[in-house]
């Protein structure tokens, strides 16, 4: 869209939120793309005080749990291992130090990057760091399918996936939440489809799944507020340029061709019931955790640290006595001051 257009397009939005928020709502936006662009685009300042808007567990790296990383940083020091992992991971504090102050570790760009490490060096085990929501289990679940058609004897992963709509139930199923909606997330949803989230349809909460320009949001909160407002909880495709109904069924076949739905735990919420994937017994050969020992020791959130509540919407970075002192992006102490989809990282940048 020409950018006059959308100069003339928000304004008018903006006014017509206001007048439809005739009582208080509560959004909370279930990605941490969603997170950043609110921020950057000042979204916030465009709505009236009638509407708030919080972050739920929607940042890969932020929801993975201090025990999780602490395995991730055990094979990182294990001789003969290489991890391979995205970047963003290397930051995040385990209970003394970061996985990228582990001996072995690579950061990646793509799953395929981690098998190609695995053919150029049949001395280490190579395991890849399976992070992200069902937007990345597919390439994950891709290549494992390659490693066994290829038979690699040193590539496994270290799944730690998690899936959204068993979040969003925990969240729904809070007697106390306040939340009146939720702003789905465009690229998850693109793999999906719409049809993923028809179970919100019987609950009392609203829903839109919207794209990442300043546009698409402030018309996705315009439709959320209308459905809001009339009490309809039929989950809104307002994305549905790259969203579609069914999604993209090619990639969900693959997903859950490889994984398969297990108990997880995720950072400050505990664990949630088959909210995890968990490859197959047949692809157990590629199983990291089946293939090391890794520890199972509990490990404790960084003392201080609200990223789990900010995870759950119930506070905001700046209730957080850290913030913006002991823990900045440069000396983060939580994942959410890490992540570059971080809530923390997002305040400390924009607000
Ligand atoms: S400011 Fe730092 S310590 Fe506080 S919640 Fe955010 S990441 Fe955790």
């Amino acid at each position: 869209m020409h950018s006059a257009t959308v100069k003339e397009k928000v304004p008018l939005l903006s006014e017509e939120i206001a007048r439809l928020a005739t009582r208080p709502l509560t959004f909370m936006e279930v990605c941490g793309t969603h997170t950043m662009a609110i921020a950057r685009h000042g979204i916030k300042s465009l709505l009236p005080p009638a509407i708030s808007i919080v972050s739920g567990p929607g940042c890969p790296v932020c929801v993975t749990s201090a025990t999780d990383i602490e395995r991730a940083i055990t094979l990182g020091d294990t001789p003969g291992v290489l991890v391979a992992t995205f970047g963003d991971m290397i930051k995040v504090p385990g209970e003394k130090r970061t996985l990228g102050s582990a001996t072995n570790v690579k950061v990646i760009y793509s799953p395929l990057d981690a098998l190609e490490l695995a053919r150029k060096s049949p001395h280490l085990q190579v395991v890849l760091l399976g992070i992200g929501f069902e937007t990345t289990a597919p390439l994950m679940a891709a290549a494992v399918l390659q490693a066994r058609r290829e038979a690699l004897p040193n590539f496994s992963t270290l799944s730690m996936h998690k899936m959204v709509p068993q979040a969003l139930s925990l969240l729904l199923s809070d007697e106390n939440s306040a939340l009146s909606g939720f702003i789905l997330p465009g690229h998850v949803s693109a793999i999906t489809g719409r049809k993923y989230y028809n179970f919100l349809e019987g609950s009392a909460v609203s829903s839109v799944i919207a794209g990442f320009e300043p546009l698409d949001i402030m018309e996705s909160l315009y439709r959320l507020v209308q459905a809001c407002m009339a009490h309809d909880c039929r989950p809104i495709n307002n994305y549905p340029r790259i969203v579609k109904e069914e999604g993209n069924t090619k990639a969900m076949e693959t997903l859950f061709r490889v994984f398969e739905p297990c108990d997880t735990s995720w950072r400050g919420i505990g664990t949630i019931p088959l909210s995890g994937l968990a490859l197959k017994e047949e692809f157990a050969q590629f199983d990291a955790s089946a293939r090391f020992d890794l520890p199972t020791r509990e490990i404790p959130e960084p003392k201080g640290c609200l990223c789990g509540a900010i995870l759950m919407g119930k506070a905001l970075p700046d209730s957080c006595r850290h913030f913006g002192t002991a823990c900045t992006p440069s000396f983060p102490i939580g994942p959410c001051m890490v992540s570059t989809e971080g809530t923390c990282a997002a305040w400390f940048k924009y607000h």
